[in-house]
């Protein structure tokens, strides 16, 4: 065996993806997962968040409950405390396993239902006597509803559930404030009648008494005591019409349907059909706005017709406030996951930042869709992770991006979300690979959970009404390990001596894409004899410089199907994918104060004003104490002249604008520099690829590089570059 060639072959594969030598194998067919994922084979055997339970009892605060939690509540009420309610206990657990197992397997229910069924399947192997305990057990269960597996189809009936919780509380409060206003302005009306000559009628005053008394009085000698000096109408003719108007729209109101809890005229499969059903719409909700506006003016008494007549007269849809809709239905769209590009949902930014009340979820059934790699194209999960932050960009708005595995985690997130005034956004990663390989994938929940172990899909919230920063709007959520580059675990295993042995392995980018069989080919299996110093865990490899890792090999730990564990080593393109995903995953943070660079730079120029106070240099410290404030106001006219000195061809930066954020040199710090005042320009364009130059013009913030023409000619990918290169040259 040629064992100087050994270590070769691991770096040939790593830099063109070809194996070769007899040391590295395909992973095609061998069914080989992360190995801190070996623990979960038996998922349906270990207590988690799911299956779920969608709540519907107005009392109910919560709009679901975890499976799990109920049973404990209903052990806590009925098995006795210590020895004597074990074996309770051991059943009830029983019975929530097989629950999970049916629900896994698709088995469709509300809990009663599926409590009865697997307690009579309990009951027929384990005697009928514990049957009827279990039942008796189920019928202290403190809710009811459907029962839900973490699906691909769960999201879609979780959020929904979620929006109509709001939607009937949104209803009820509204139905509470109609009834008081309709009741208010029936007691004017009233009050004015009995102060008319109308209202002192005999027949009027016999039916104002009441019956058993009625035979005792003289009604028509009452009525001309009474009724002498009485104005014919108490209520001015103008006024009792607008009453009467007013009381007339809010009783015949149809923005409601009080009767119709689903509320499905306000659900959507899609924005466009939201959008002309919302603008359709308007004139009645205006209406009836106005309707109430000019209620709670008359039954407070500040009904001023010199002031509102002409107000109320002008009054129309453009005149309808955020407050206004605030108290209306939301509209609910369920974009399908296979539906995101699809013209009628083009106009969903639009959507969301005009403000309408909607509420929208968008799901992303792929994370890693097979062009990305194919194409050398390494802007993995790129296009569905942006929609959030670039939602967040938009402002005003509430966004909610996590995995299916967590949504159960951030249910209070998501009810704040649809009771929030402002659009939301949910985006949801449903946890499916592709149905195309669903059968070798893992199960929904765990590839859930997988992306956003990785960082392929974190999770996060953006709450615009939160307040006046991203300290308060902006929050990473339940990620795990969130301050850290990657999740890290002890993973523990017996090594070839048999001996227990462990060590820190973080879960990264590179072990999800593992989970994938669609991306075999950027693995190659290493064998046990052929393991070497060469090779490094991913986490440690992203830490090297280049010329350090041009030495070594990443892998990532994986087990086969009989729990062994193996190194996988890891191609360049996938290397470079993780690399990327890692810098989404920084600014992420960086939203969220953790290595916020703003900070670190305020504190190095602090530093260097500070300095230079000591060495006397005042001039220079003015210089570099100055807020960005000056720049910021000349850069239109220096922006244009700019652009005008530079032709679409020529890569350039518009380096006076530049605030520093350091995104394009995390991408090449040998292409992209700072001069002296720590502004971004290009230090050597042969330093690294077109691509690399897009990239950077697509991160920066402020949109100032401009990647002008490639320069290669025979550099891969050209035509999809330039397509994307064009806004920015
Ligand atoms: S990405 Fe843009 S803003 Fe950030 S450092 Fe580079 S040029 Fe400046």
């Amino acid at each position: 065996m040629d064992m100087q060639a050994k270590p070769q072959d691991l770096l040939i594969f790593h830099l063109t993806g070809r194996r070769s030598g007899d040391g590295l194998a395909a992973i095609d067919g061998l069914q080989l997962r992360p190995a801190l994922l070996a623990p979960y084979r038996e998922l349906a055997a270990m207590r988690h968040d799911f299956p779920l339970v969608l709540t519907e009892h107005p009392d109910d605060p919560e709009f679901v409950r975890s499976l799990s939690v109920l049973v404990d509540v209903v052990l806590q009420d009925v098995a006795p405390r210590g020895i004597a309610g074990e074996r309770l206990r051991r059943h009830a657990l029983q019975l929530e396993h097989a629950i999970r197992v049916a629900v896994d397997a698709a088995t469709t229910g509300t809990l009663a239902e599926l409590w009865d069924q697997a307690a009579a399947a309990i009951g027929a192997r384990d005697g009928e006597t514990l049957e009827q305990v279990l039942e008796h057990a189920g019928g202290a269960l403190p809710v009811d509803g459907q029962v839900l597996g973490c699906n691909p189809a769960m999201p879609a009936i979780l959020i929904t559930h979620a929006w109509r919780a709001a939607h009937r509380a949104k209803a009820r409060r509204f139905q509470g404030e109609l009834s008081r206003l309709v009741q208010k302005l029936s007691d004017i009306l009233r009050a004015a009648y009995s102060h008319s000559q109308a209202g002192r009628q005999p027949q009027s005053l016999r039916e104002s008494l009441g019956g058993p008394h009625q035979a005792a009085f003289d009604f028509e000698a009452l009525s001309r005591i009474v009724g002498k000096g009485v104005p014919r109408d108490e209520l001015p003719p103008a006024r009792r019409a607008r009453l009467e108007h007013t009381l007339s729209a809010l009783e015949q109101q149809t923005v409601y349907d009080f009767d119709d809890p689903a509320a499905e005229a306000y659900l959507f499969d899609n924005c466009a059909a939201a959008a002309a059903a919302f603008r359709e719409r308007l004139p009645q909700i205006a209406a009836l706005a106005k309707a109430v506006a000019i209620a709670e003016l008359e039954v407070s008494g500040r009904y001023v017709e010199a002031e509102h007549d002409l107000f109320f007269e002008a009054f129309d849809a453009r005149a309808l406030t955020a407050v206004d809709l605030a108290r209306f239905p939301d509209y609910m769209v369920c974009i399908p996951p296979d539906r995101n590009e699809a013209p009628e949902n083009a106009g969903l930014m639009e959507m969301l930042s005009s403000g309408a009340p909607v509420k929208v979820l968008v799901q992303t059934s792929d994370l890693l869709e097979d062009a990305s790699i194919g194409s050398g194209h390494f802007a993995f999960g790129v296009r569905s992770a942006r929609l959030a932050t670039a939602a967040m960009g938009l402002g005003g708005m509430f966004v909610l991006q996590s995995a299916s595995s967590n949504l159960f985690a951030l249910r209070a997130r998501i009810a704040h979300g649809m009771a929030c005034r402002e659009p939301a956004l949910f985006s949801v990663f449903t946890g499916v690979a592709s149905a195309a390989v669903a059968a070798d994938s893992l199960p929904t929940y765990l590839t859930a959970a997988a992306a956003m172990q990785s960082r392929a899909f974190p999770a996060f919230s953006y709450d615009a009404a939160a307040g006046a920063n991203w300290a308060a709007r902006f929050s990473l959520e339940n990620n795990p390990q969130s301050d850290d580059d990657w999740s890290v675990e002890t993973l523990s295993y017996c090594d070839a001596a048999l001996q227990r042995a462990s060590e820190p392995c973080a879960f990264t980018y590179a072990d999800f894409v593992l989970c994938d069989p669609r991306h075999a080919a950027h693995f190659a299996l290493v064998a046990r004899a052929r393991w070497n110093p060469q090779m490094l865990p991913v986490a440690d490899w992203l830490t090297l410089d280049d010329s350090e890792a041009a030495q070594r090999v990443p892998y990532v730990l994986a087990v086969d199907q009989k729990d062994t564990l193996q190194r996988v080593i890891v191609d360049a393109k996938l290397m470079q994918a993780t690399r990327r995903c890692l810098l989404l995953w920084h600014r992420l943070q960086e939203h969220g104060g953790v290595h916020d660079s703003h900070a670190e730079r305020l504190l190095a120029r602090e530093k260097a004003a500070w300095q230079a106070t000591q060495q006397g240099q005042a001039a220079v410290a003015a210089t570099a104490m100055a807020p960005a404030a000056p720049a910021a106001a000349a850069t239109v006219a220096p922006t244009d002249a700019a652009a005008a000195a530079h032709s679409r061809d020529e890569a350039w930066i518009d380096t006076a604008r530049c605030p520093s954020c350091n995104e394009c040199q995390l991408i090449n710090d040998r292409m992209f520099g700072y001069d002296e005042r720590k502004q971004a320009f290009i230090k050597d364009l042969a330093a690294g690829t077109y691509r690399q130059l897009v990239e950077a013009a697509e991160s920066c913030q402020v949109a100032i590089i401009h990647p002008g023409a490639p320069r290669d000619p025979k550099e891969p990918g050209l035509e999809e570059l330039l397509v994307r290169a064009e806004p920015f040259r």
